[in-house]
C-alpha cells in the first residue's frame, strides 16, 4: 500500500504529523537495513535506520508507514522542505528538455543564472565571480585552489573544531580525528590550525573569549608560519560539525581585518550556515563580515547537489583558462533547483520564517536548562540550534547521555542529530518550512528524552 504511493503524494503536501504505526525502525525497514549492511561499507553510518519513501514540510514518511518529525532537513539541505513546489517543478521541466552537456562544453542560461544570483546576494558589493560544483567539499577544495593562485602563497589556516569535507585537502583542515581523519593519512601539507573563540570553554571565561582567541590565533599566525605565507583562512562563521560553536562576537571581525592588513583571502565555509539558516540569509551578515571567498552548498538546491565558490572578482579571474570547472560542475538540473530555492527563500519569507523557528526554539531550550543541570549550554541562531550536554554541575561533557537522549527522541519519532569535537551535542536543523506544531511537538519529544538522562 504505501509502495504504491506517488511522489506526487510527497512534498507539502504530504500529512504534517508524528504517526508511528511500527517500532522504529519497523518491519520493513529492518529488512532493508539488512540489505543495506549486505550491500554497502559499514563506514556509510546510518543515523536514524528508518528508510524514506516520502519527506516533506516537517516530516519524514518511512517504508513502514511511519511519519517523523524531520529536525535535521538532510543536514541543513532541505532548508526549503523536501520536494518543495517550484524545485519540482522546474527540475520537471529540465529534465524532460536536457539532462547534460557539461557547461564548458556547451554552456546553458540557469548556470549563468545562480552565478549572477549569488554575486548579488552574498556579502559585499564589489564586483564577483562563482563557478560552480557539485559537493561542499569540493567547494572549499576550490576556494583554497584560487587562494594559492592568486596570492602565490601556499599556507592555509583552519580552527579548532572546523569541518570541511571528506577529500584529502579538506579532511586535512577539518580537526577531529574520530571518525574524519582516523586512518586516513598522510594528510595534505600547508595547512595550520589555531584556537576558535568558544565562549562556553573559554578558559578565563566567555567575556574574554573574542579578544583573547584572536589574538592566540593571529600570534601563531605571525610566529609559526608568518603572515607573508599565508595563501587563505579558513573558517565556518558558527561551525557546524564542531558542534554550533558561534565564535564569540568580535573574532571573526578581527580575524578578517587581520587578513585584510596582510594580503591573506579570508574564505567563508558557509557550506552548513547559508541560505537562510541562521536567520540571515549568509552568516556572515550576522557582524558584517565580508569575505573575499564564500563557499556554498547543502542549502543552495533543495537536495541537488550543487555548490559554489564565490568571489572577489580579482581573485578568480587570476586562474588561467581551463584552471577550475568539472564534468558534472552546475549540472542543469540543480541549477533550476537553485534557482527554485532562491525564489522560494524570497517568496515565503524564509529568512525571517528561520528566526520565528529560532524564538521558539531558543527560549524553550533556555527553560529546560534551567531545570536540567545536564544542558550545559544552549546555543545558535535562527532554525541552526543545539544544547551541549555535561555531567551536571561541571563542563565536563557527556556524549554518552547526547547518544541516549538522540536514540530516545528516534525512537519517539523525532529526528535529531548529535555533534560536536567532545560528541556531546544536540543540533537541530529542521527545515524552514516546519509547522510551528511540529517544532513544538518535537521540543515536547525532547524534553522528556532529556529527563531520563
Ligand atoms: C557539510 C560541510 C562541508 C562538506 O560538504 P559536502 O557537500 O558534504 O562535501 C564543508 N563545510 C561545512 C561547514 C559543512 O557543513
Amino acid at each position: 500500500m504505501v509502495g504504491s504511493m506517488t511522489n506526487s503524494q510527497g512534498g507539502p503536501s504530504l500529512p504534517q504529523e508524528r504517526r508511528l504505526v511500527t517500532a522504529i525502525p519497523g518491519p520493513k525497514s529492518t529488512e532493508l537495513l539488512a540489505r543495506k549492511q549486505a550491500a554497502v561499507p559499514p563506514g556509510i553510518g546510518t543515523t536514524l535506520p528508518v528508510f524514506v519513501t516520502q519527506a516533506g514540510g516537517g516530516v519524514l514518511v518511512d517504508a513502514d508507514g511511519n511519519s517523523l518529525i524531520d529536525f535535521g532537513a538532510g543536514i541543513a539541505v532541505t532548508n526549503v522542505g523536501n520536494a518543495a513546489p517550484r524545485v519540482v517543478e522546474r527540475v520537471s521541466r529540465q529534465v524532460a528538455d536536457f539532462t547534460h552537456t557539461c557547461f564548458m562544453v556547451t554552456p546553458y542560461e540557469s548556470y549563468v543564472a545562480v552565478c549572477e544570483q549569488l554575486n548579488a546576494l552574498t556579502p559585499g558589493d564589489h564586483e564577483k565571480r562563482t563557478f560552480l560544483v557539485n559537493s561542499g567539499a569540493e567547494a572549499v577544495e576550490n576556494a583554497v585552489k584560487v587562494a594559492r593562485h592568486a596570492t602565490g602563497r601556499q599556507a592555509v589556516v583552519v580552527f579548532d573544531h572546523g569541518y570541511h569535507g571528506r577529500t584529502l585537502l579538506t579532511m586535512t583542515l577539518t580537526a577531529k580525528n574520530m571518525p574524519y581523519k582516523h586512518g586516513f593519512g598522510p594528510f595534505a601539507p600547508e595547512v595550520y590550525r589555531v584556537p576558535l573563540a568558544y565562549p562556553f570553554r573559554w578558559p578565563s571565561g566567555p567575556e574574554n573569549c573574542a579578544a583573547e582567541a584572536a589574538a592566540q590565533a593571529i600570534d601563531a599566525i605571525n610566529k609559526q608560519i608568518g603572515a607573508e605565507n599565508v595563501a587563505a583562512v579558513v573558517i565556518e562563521p558558527i561551525a557546524g560539525e564542531g558542534g554550533f560553536i558561534e565564535p564569540a562576537k568580535g573574532f571573526m571581525p578581527r580575524i578578517a581585518e587581520f587578513c585584510r592588513e596582510n594580503g591573506i583571502v579570508f574564505i567563508a565555509d558557509e557550506v552548513q550556515t547559508g541560505f537562510a539558516r541562521t536567520g540571515d540569509l549568509f552568516a556572515c551578515e550576522d557582524e558584517g563580515i565580508v569575505p573575499d571567498i564564500i563557499c556554498t552548498a547543502k542549502g543552495i538546491a533543495g537536495g541537488l547537489p550543487l555548490a559554489a565558490v564565490t568571489g572577489r572578482a580579482e581573485i578568480l579571474d587570476k586562474v588561467h583558462v581551463g584552471g577550475l570547472g568539472g564534468t558534472y560542475g552546475g549540472n542543469p538540473l540543480a541549477c533550476e533547483a537553485a534557482l527554485a530555492v532562491l525564489e522560494t527563500i524570497e517568496s515565503d519569507g524564509l529568512v525571517e520564517r528561520a528566526r520565528h523557528i529560532g524564538g521558539i526554539m531558543l527560549p524553550r531550550l533556555r527553560a529546560m536548562a534551567e531545570r536540567n543541570e545536564a544542558i550545559g549550554d544552549v546555543r545558535g541562531r535562527g532554525a541552526m540550534i543545539a544544547i551541549e550536554l555535561v555531567r551536571p554541575g561541571t563542563t565536563e561533557p557527556d556524549p554518552a547521555a547526547a547518544a541516549a537522549v538522540a536514540k530516545r527522541c528516534h525512537a519517539e519519532g523525532l529526528l535529531v542529530l548529535t555533534a560536536g569535537t567532545y560528541g556531546n551535542v544536540l543540533r537541530f536543523l529542521p527545515p524552514l518550512v516546519i509547522p510551528d506544531h511540529l517544532l513544538e511537538e518535537g521540543l515536547t519529544i525532547l524534553e522528556k528524552a532529556l529527563a531520563t538522562v
